[in-house]
């Protein structure tokens, strides 16, 4: 038995295992595709319902990840081929160059106020700009910036190399290669998250035809203070007087194929029309749901609390979004009432469903794992084998096997890494 687990993904989920497999005196390993760990969470401004700060209470979890003496983070790296078995799996690693020496960079971020390339960035959902030489936010971790060849002027024409020119540590290295690294692990956990519903797939709401339709994670960047408006509830500079929020897009409708319900929509929505009624003084907001899904502890008040501030509930289906000179202007029936109505809006929020990864064929193909019919990792039993993958010494945590909140992943990544660890455990493993 290989007293080390692999942790597949750096989300809330990856970290919360590969921290309890370290605090119980084990190796863990964390694989993370993105150049630093954090997931969507490290995205978000506020959670509900408690409206703490996402990035006050992660960031300490990422330091503490970073710098946990038995925890080896392998950032912008992925899983390439895994063979071998429970006890013993042998795990192939792709590690993409930086362009940037990790031993030697002091994280100082000198080469990044340089840079003279903008680009559009990911992290802000493309409502920011980044540098070609960057670091996806403040609090990285790892500190270490990486070169996007695709927009770096070295790359594309061999001229600039101002990052070079001023690193004082000498860190730059352009002539840097892909790496491949192996590493043994008696048990992996795959965490490796999800991805938003594509809101194009329902061209009614105007998603990408309209300026002031916006998903619901570009409002959550707009929201928060290090986001590209530092804060501030705006579109082109000014803020909205009317925001509809409009549910379940992409989650419990057959049309597009996902029949599943995405469990935090109707508490993210509500979490953020509280903020912008906070955040813009007089805003009228209104949110058309089909059902509201409050489910976990304190949820029902919390949707209580953001009635209360004035947050206008209707229930009813949206038929489209269209546009009305400067404004849009929400079609919808109010189910409760049984009539159409049609509101004014200066934006328009999209809850936006949570859906598989898009490589998540290819890792349980890699893995020999199954999915479900619904595209997410499958569990081993729907009640009592939530965590098990069905292959002995392969476990799940967080949303690779379905949509679930911050405090769920948590929970399941915990008892991912308890089940890991109870199998390091014993010095050997006899399978049944
Ligand atoms: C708009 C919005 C608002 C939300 N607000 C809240 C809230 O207020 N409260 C709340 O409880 N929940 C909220 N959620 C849900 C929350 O985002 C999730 O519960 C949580 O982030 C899931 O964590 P995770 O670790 O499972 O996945 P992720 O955060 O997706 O992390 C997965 C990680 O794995 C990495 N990865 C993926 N594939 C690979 C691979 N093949 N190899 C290596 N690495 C890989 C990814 O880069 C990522 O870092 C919200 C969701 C949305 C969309």
């Amino acid at each position: 038995m290989i007293p080390a687990v692999l942790v597949i993904g750096g989300g809330i989920a990856g970290m919360q295992a590969a921290l309890d497999v370290g605090n119980a005196g084990f190796k863990a390993y964390i694989v993370e595709k993105e150049p630093s760990i954090g997931g969507h969470m490290i995205q978000l401004d506020d959670v509900f319902p408690t409206l703490d700060c996402s990035a006050c209470i992660l960031t300490p979890k990422m330091t503490e990840v970073g710098s946990h003496s038995n925890i080896e983070l392998l950032t912008y790296s992925e899983v390439i081929s895994a063979t071998g078995h429970v006890g013993d799996f042998k795990v192939r690693i792709k590690k993409k160059p930086r362009y940037v020496d990790e031993e030697r960079c002091t994280g100082c971020g000198i080469c990044q106020q340089k840079c003279p390339w903008k680009v559009d960035s990911e992290f802000d959902m493309g409502l920011g700009k980044r540098k070609a030489i960057y670091t996806l936010f403040p609090q990285a971790v790892p500190n270490i910036p990486v070169i996007d060849p695709e927009h770096c002027a070295y790359f594309l024409k061999g001229t600039c190399r101002a990052c070079e020119r001023f690193c004082e540590a000498g860190a730059i290295d352009f002539q840097q290669r892909e790496r491949e690294i192996e590493i043994e692990a008696g048990a992996i956990i795959v965490a490796t998250g999800y991805d938003i519903f594509d809101a194009r797939l329902k061209p009614e709401y105007g998603y990408g035809k309209y300026n002031s339709v916006i998903t619901a994670l570009e409002l959550e960047r707009l929201s928060c203070a290090s986001g590209p408006t530092e804060g501030k509830i705006q579109l082109n500079g000014k803020e909205p007087q009317g925001v509809v929020f409009i549910q379940c897009v992409g989650s419990r409708d057959k049309t597009v194929g996902n029949e599943y319900c995405s469990r935090v929509c109707c508490m993210y929505t509500a979490k953020l029309a509280y903020l912008v009624k906070e955040k813009v003084p007089g805003v009228k907001v209104t949110v058309c749901y089909i059902d509201i899904r409050a489910f976990g502890k304190g949820y029902e008040q919390f949707i209580e609390r953001v009635q209360k501030e004035g947050v206008i509930y209707r229930r009813g289906n949206v038929s489209e979004v269209y546009r009305r000179g400067n404004r849009v202007v929400v079609r919808a029936e109010d189910t409760l009432l049984g009539e159409p109505y049609e509101e004014e809006a200066d934006m328009v929020v999209l809850a936006t469903g949570l859906v598989p990864r898009g490589d998540a064929r290819e890792l349980a193909n890699l893995l020999n794992i199954s999915r479900g019919s619904d595209g997410f990792l499958l569990e081993s039993h729907p009640k009592l084998g939530e965590i098990e993958s069905g292959v002995e010494g392969i476990f799940l945590a967080g949303c690779c096997q379905g949509p679930k909140d911050i405090t769920d992943c948590v929970i399941q990544a915990s008892g991912a890494a308890g089940m890991a660890c109870g199998l390091l455990a014993r010095d050997r493993h006899y399978s049944l």
